[in-house]
């Protein structure tokens, strides 16, 4: 439900493999189930219509979260042309769903909403003649000459930039457990999708798995909106996600039950109850320790995994990084990856938090501007880069919350010297610029 899998794929007016959950409703909708392989329905060639427009510019930045719209305002305030591909029908990413306020200073939207932010970046690129967006629209792969291609609902777009930011964001993890396929069974981000930006009451009754902030977080949503949060299980020995998010879960009554898991979901159709089992220091299930819960919703919040397929298409050098999620590329301290003029930000470049996501955008779009744009712009962009890393660095990731994210990115961050080798040694696919 945050437009990363295939599990909502429904036949849309005729059309199969349809991400139900970023199809908005509309008068006259037809939604089929769809099993296997689906064939379009007859007919539906006819919408072959399909505009094929080639487009040139500055910077494409793919993806409009956080990383990417904080990148696309302050290249085009350097005097870039800017493109954002999204393929969600509003910008903004995660910060759509996201209801609580954020830290930090007014510069970092500190003391608004996240759904605020997103509003906010919407009438400031609204408002920007140098930025053009293409929501609803995919980007599909890179090809050789630096070639884009962008899939729309009734379009299709070849983009040449000179320069890309990716920042196309995280997927959720999922766990193995018996009937983890049932309805009822979704990710902490779709609960979100469907609760903070669609309205829409998720369950009446819910076990969340994971204590990180994001479980803390949304079960605390979920109490709000008037759903019994029946426990909070966690596999660690200790809750992993802040005291205060933990303390205003706890106020409800609900436990939070550590060296915890889920075992299993049963119901006819739709998850009707859950069991847990605690575990030993090994994380192996203590037989007999079983318990059950009644509920119609089992939320899980075990952790994000970056987006990075844009970047192993391209040939980028990848490197897997535990503490950041997965598979992220190798950068240089100004976020370009070894494909030149490939520039990576946000959760893409390993998982960390909205606001490093934002400062991150300015980096990949600086360094961009310092490649691109005239003399004048080009140094005065050095010098803000400069600043921000050093308030990144030096500053903002000195908190022990971001230790983890801080440790894995030094670990991915090569010098601009020794990039150049492995580009030598690991020529990529495409390049840009
Ligand atoms: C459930 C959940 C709860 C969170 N809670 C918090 C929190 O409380 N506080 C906090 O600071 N952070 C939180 N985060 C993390 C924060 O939201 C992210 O760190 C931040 O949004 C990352 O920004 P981003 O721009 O990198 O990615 P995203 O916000 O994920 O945006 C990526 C965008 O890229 C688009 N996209 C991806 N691939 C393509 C493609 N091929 N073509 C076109 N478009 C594409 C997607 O549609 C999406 O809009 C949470 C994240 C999740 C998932």
């Amino acid at each position: 439900m945050i437009g990363k899998c295939s599990s909502c794929f429904m036949k849309v007016n005729g059309v199969p493999n349809a991400k139900t959950c970023r199809e908005p409703v509309r008068e006259g909708l037809v939604v089929e189930r769809q099993r296997g392989w689906v064939p379009p329905a007859a007919g539906v060639e006819e919408l072959g219509s399909v505009e094929f427009r080639e487009v040139e510019t500055d910077l494409l930045v793919v993806g409009g979260g956080p990383a990417g719209l904080s990148a696309a305002l302050k290249a085009s305030e350097c005097g870039l042309d800017v493109v954002v591909v999204d393929e969600h029908f509003k910008i903004g990413g995660q910060l759509l769903k996201q209801t609580h306020k954020f830290f930090g200073s007014v510069e970092l939207f500190g003391g608004m909403r996240g759904f605020q932010i997103a509003e906010e970046y919407a009438r400031r690129i609204g408002s920007s003649e140098r930025i053009r967006v293409i929501p609803r629209s995919a980007v599909y792969g890179v090809f050789r000459g630096g070639l884009v291609g962008v899939v729309g609902e009734n379009s299709h777009y070849v983009i040449k930039p000179r320069a890309v930011v990716g920042s196309t964001g995280a997927s959720e993890r999922y766990l193995d457990f018996v009937n983890n396929d049932l309805p009822g069974v979704i990710g902490a981000g779709g609960v979100q999708t469907i609760m903070n930006e669609y309205g829409v009451k998720p369950g009446d009754s819910a076990l969340v798995v994971g204590s990180g902030n994001v479980g803390l977080i949304v079960a605390y949503q979920l109490l709000q909106a008037g759903v019994a949060v029946r426990a909070v299980v966690e596999i660690l020995p200790e809750i992993g996600g802040w005291f205060v998010h933990a303390a205003k879960v706890r106020r409800y009554g609900v436990p939070i039950l550590t060296q915890h898991t889920i075992k299993a979901v049963y119901g006819n159709g739709k998850v009707e109850e859950a069991e847990v089992v605690a575990v030993d220091e090994n994380f192996n299930p203590i037989p007999g320790s079983e318990k059950k819960f009644r509920v119609d919703l089992v939320l899980l919040a075990v952790g994000l995994e970056p987006d990075t397929r844009l970047f192993s298409q391209c040939g980028a050098v990848m490197k897997w990084s535990p503490d950041l999620g997965g598979l992220v590329p190798l950068r240089t301290p100004d976020l370009e990856t070894s494909v030149r003029n490939l520039y990576v930000a946000g959760d893409a470049s390993g998982i960390e938090e909205a606001t490093t996501a934002i400062m991150e955008g300015w980096v990949a779009a600086l360094s961009a501007v310092s490649k691109l744009a005239d003399k004048s712009r080009a140094s005065r962009a050095e010098e803000e880069l400069e600043k921000i890393n050093k308030f990144l660095w030096e500053e903002y990731r000195a908190s022990p919350v971001l230790a983890r994210a801080r440790r894995g990115k030094q670990s991915v961050t090569v010098s601009r010297e020794e990039m150049e080798k492995i580009r030598a040694e690991h020529p990529p696919h495409v390049s840009f610029g």
